[in-house]
Formats: C-alpha cells, sequence, structure tokens
C-alpha cells in the first residue's frame, strides 16, 4: 500500500502558472484560483511579485526572439504578478486547457481567456487589458520532502519559493 501511494506520489505533477498584472488589475486572482481548485488541483506554494525588466527577460528568454518580446517583459514587470506552483493528475496539460489559447480570440469559451479576455496581452498603457497567463510545464518527483521544491531549476520555480 504504502508503495503504491509512494508511486502515485512519484507521479504527480505540478505546474507554474503566472497572473500576470492585468488580470491582477482586474481583480480575477480568486476567479482563476476557483477555476483550478473546483477542477480538483491543489495550490502548493503561491506568491505576489513585481518582477524586474531584467527578471522578466529571463522568464520569457524563450521568446526573446519575437517582435512582442520586449513590450511583453515591461508588461510583466509592470505591477504585481501573482505566481504559483499547481499539483495534480495531468495538471500539465489540463492547466493549459483551462486557460486556454494564447490568443484570447481563438480559445474556447469556458477556458480563462476565452471567457475574460479579448485581445492578446503586452503593454499595460493597452485600455483593453487582457488575461494573460503564464504557464511553465514540469514534472518532478514531489513523493518526498519539501525541500526537493526549492531544487527546481527553473526560474519560475524560484520565484514562487523565493529562492535566487
Ligand atoms: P502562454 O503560455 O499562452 O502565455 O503563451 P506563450 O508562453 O507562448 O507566450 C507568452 C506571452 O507572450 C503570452 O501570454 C502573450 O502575452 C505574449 N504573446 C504570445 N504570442 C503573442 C503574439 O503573437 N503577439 C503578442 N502581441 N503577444 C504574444
Amino acid at each position: 500500500m504504502l508503495q503504491e501511494q509512494e508511486a502515485h506520489a512519484a507521479e504527480m505533477e505540478r505546474t507554474f502558472i503566472a497572473i500576470k498584472p492585468d488580470g491582477v488589475q482586474r481583480g480575477l486572482i480568486s476567479e482563476i484560483i476557483s477555476r483550478f481548485e473546483r477542477k480538483g488541483y491543489k495550490l502548493v506554494a503561491v506568491k505576489i511579485v513585481i518582477p524586474s525588466k531584467d527578471f522578466a527577460q529571463k522568464h520569457y528568454h524563450d521568446l526573446s526572439e519575437r517582435p512582442f518580446f520586449n513590450g511583453l517583459c515591461e508588461f510583466l514587470s509592470s505591477g504585481p504578478v501573482l505566481a504559483m506552483v499547481w499539483e495534480g493528475e495531468g495538471v500539465i496539460k489540463y492547466g493549459r486547457k483551462l486557460i486556454g489559447a494564447t490568443d484570447p480570440q481563438k480559445s474556447e469559451p469556458g477556458t480563462i481567456r476565452g471567457d475574460l479576455a479579448v485581445v492578446v496581452g503586452r503593454y499595460k498603457h493597452h485600455s483593453t487589458e487582457v488575461m494573460a497567463l503564464r504557464q511553465r510545464r514540469m514534472r518532478l518527483n514531489c513523493g518526498s520532502n519539501q525541500r526537493k521544491l526549492v531544487n527546481y531549476t527553473s526560474n519560475a520555480e524560484k520565484w514562487v519559493y523565493g529562492v535566487n
């Protein structure tokens, strides 16, 4: 039985999800958290931060060649961001489903972006602010102690746990 539990725990997934400044400013934190909770996922870490521009650039380094990169990084560091780690079976893939497609025009009704956003977000001066989230996929062995959490290598995780 114990072995079974351990095996199950070892398969448990976690994913990083952030609510960007527009979502926080629009008062959508509880709405978004409740969608994940109602599905059955567990919020295992949460932190509110205002990332520096430098931090934002590292976080989005994979998009550095894209034309919207600068605006995106400026936007991310323009205000409070809610950084979260969610846990649960299939949360990596299903979390994406809950969020919806990156472009809110293409995201289905019933998803966070489909229901709450209109355009792809970038700059803080846009009057139609956008629901923007960031998901980082990761699978890790979380069957043992809390210390494992701080061994995450991704910047995103360090964010939540306050480790540099
Ligand atoms: P996400 O995981 O759905 O947020 O998508 P990505 O990680 O690919 O992109 C990160 C963020 O970059 C998105 O949330 C948008 O704010 C922004 N972004 C992505 N694609 C575009 C685009 O084609 N145009 C603009 N303006 N912004 C984009």
